[in-house]
């Protein structure tokens, strides 16, 4: 048999497979769309509160979060005020300006929505320990590069927090470190949305993302 010839460069079919497996995720989220009566804009501005404290976010942050303009994240934003899903407060000293906050009734709508076990979490828990690592990693290089490029805001990632330290133990297993928490821990359980993220200023990034790297 012919060796099929291979028309396309290895980057464009890669990316018709993250197109794929992001055709999954869509379906993914308009089922948990249907459970829970939001949108899928809605949930991932429900999903990408939660978490933020009390302080919340502010509007231009939520649309560069979601990459979409700032009328559609105030529309989407409205919705869910009108549904009780979260709250508006003026953002200390700019009275024009709002923090944007969930409610309770909005967590729990968000958490009844999440049944994690969808399509996309069904592929991923099928590949083997060393697979999921390996693509883990492969997802951190990848969401850093377009940071950095300032295509996506600084997401809550490990490399990009000021708490990390990347291979500071000997422990093969578990050699990275996170001072917020005061633990080793190990490549599988970097973070890529922490809570606890603090971020570290454009040096540290730079130097932790050097010494990650050369680990
Ligand atoms: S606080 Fe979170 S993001 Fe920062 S190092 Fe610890 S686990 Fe990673």
């Amino acid at each position: 048999m012919e060796t099929p010839r291979n028309p396309h460069a290895i980057t464009e079919r890669l990316r018709e497979g993250l197109s794929r497996i992001g055709m999954a995720m869509r379906i993914d989220e308009w089922n948990r769309s249907k459970a829970s009566g939001l949108n899928p804009t809605q949930l991932a501005i429900l999903t990408l509160l939660e978490g933020r404290g009390a302080d919340g976010l502010g509007v231009r942050e939520i649309a560069a979060h979601l990459g979409v303009s700032q009328p559609t994240a105030t529309d989407s934003i409205n919705a869910l005020e009108r549904k009780a899903c979260l709250k508006k407060r003026p953002e200390a000293g700019d009275r024009r300006a709002v923090r944007v906050v969930p409610t309770a009734e909005g967590l729990a709508i968000l958490k009844a929505s999440d049944t994690g076990d969808g399509l996309a979490a069904t592929a991923l828990g099928a590949l083997d320990d060393r697979e999921q690592e390996d693509l883990l990693l492969t997802l951190v290089k990848m969401i850093r590069r377009l940071q950095v490029a300032e295509a996506i805001p600084v997401q809550r990632m490990c490399v990009t927090c000021r708490h990390f330290s990347p291979f500071a133990h000997a422990d093969a297993a578990r050699p990275h470190h996170c001072h917020f928490v005061d633990a080793a821990f190990g490549q599988r359980d970097l973070r890529v949305d922490c809570r606890d993220h603090d971020e570290a200023d454009p040096a540290s990034r730079a130097a932790t993302w050097d010494a990650f790297q050369a680990g």
